[in-house]
């Protein structure tokens, strides 16, 4: 599991990482992103209310998000093992999570948690830019791409996430304090938790997670 604040670099180092383990790489952002595309026949009542929250920058409620998760449960069962981004983000459902782990005969080898000071997390926020083709990352000025607003990969235009808006980050940053940050004292007492300082390239940050985890 990856933990840390939003835009520390967890997406980044999900995919890496899942490359290298052959992990499923459950994203509940990105599941809710992909809900956006839908038209509202296709949305159901508590999906159209998810994305008005998540609009805002505000959490999903927990019943969404665990209804989705228990929907993907097939993701945890996969033989490379699974890698939660973004998931839990609150004391219950870290609680649930462990309930639907229970009930599948599986366990959380380690929750690596990304530290950064927050400063540093608004700045790469607020410049971060994706491709909504093929879901690659960007940053204006720590991993700009060769030409501007062009994906690397697939040529797609780059766009700035809604949320990725100063409103919309000062909400998740404050949802991030009160709810998610709690979860690493959580896994601390549980003896699962992995701190891993999140400064320098998302190649660095990579390597350094990989060492804590083989410690
Ligand atoms: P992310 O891409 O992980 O930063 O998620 C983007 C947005 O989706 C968040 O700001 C929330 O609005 C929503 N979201 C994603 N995962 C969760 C979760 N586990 N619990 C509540 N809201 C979530």
């Amino acid at each position: 599991m990856l933990l840390g604040a939003p835009g520390v670099g967890k997406g980044t180092q999900a995919e890496l990482l899942s490359e290298r383990f052959g992990a499923c790489h459950l994203s509940t952002g990105d599941v809710f992103r992909a809900a956006k595309s839908l038209n509202d026949a296709e949305r159901s009542p508590a999906m159209s209310a998810a994305l008005d929250f998540m609009r805002r920058g505000d959490l999903v409620p927990d019943e969404t998000v665990l209804e989705m998760v228990r929907e993907r449960v097939g993701c945890l069962q996969c033989q490379g093992g699974f890698l939660l981004d973004g998931f839990p983000r609150t004391v219950a459902q870290a609680k649930a999570l462990q309930t639907i782990l229970h009930e599948h005969d599986l366990e959380l080898d380690a929750v690596v948690s990304y530290e950064l000071p927050i400063a540093e997390v608004v700045s790469r926020l607020s410049g971060r830019r994706t491709c909504p083709k093929c879901k690659a990352v960007y940053h204006v000025t720590a991993r700009p791409p060769r030409q501007a607003d062009v994906c690397d990969q697939c040529g797609g235009t780059l766009v700035q996430r809604e949320d990725d808006r100063p409103a919309s980050v000062r909400v998740r940053m404050e949802a991030y304090e009160k709810s998610t940050a709690p979860l690493a004292e959580f896994y601390r007492q549980q003896g699962r938790l992995v701190p891993v300082l999140a400064e320098g390239s998302p190649e660095q940050i990579f390597e350094r997670t990989i060492s804590a985890l083989a410690k």
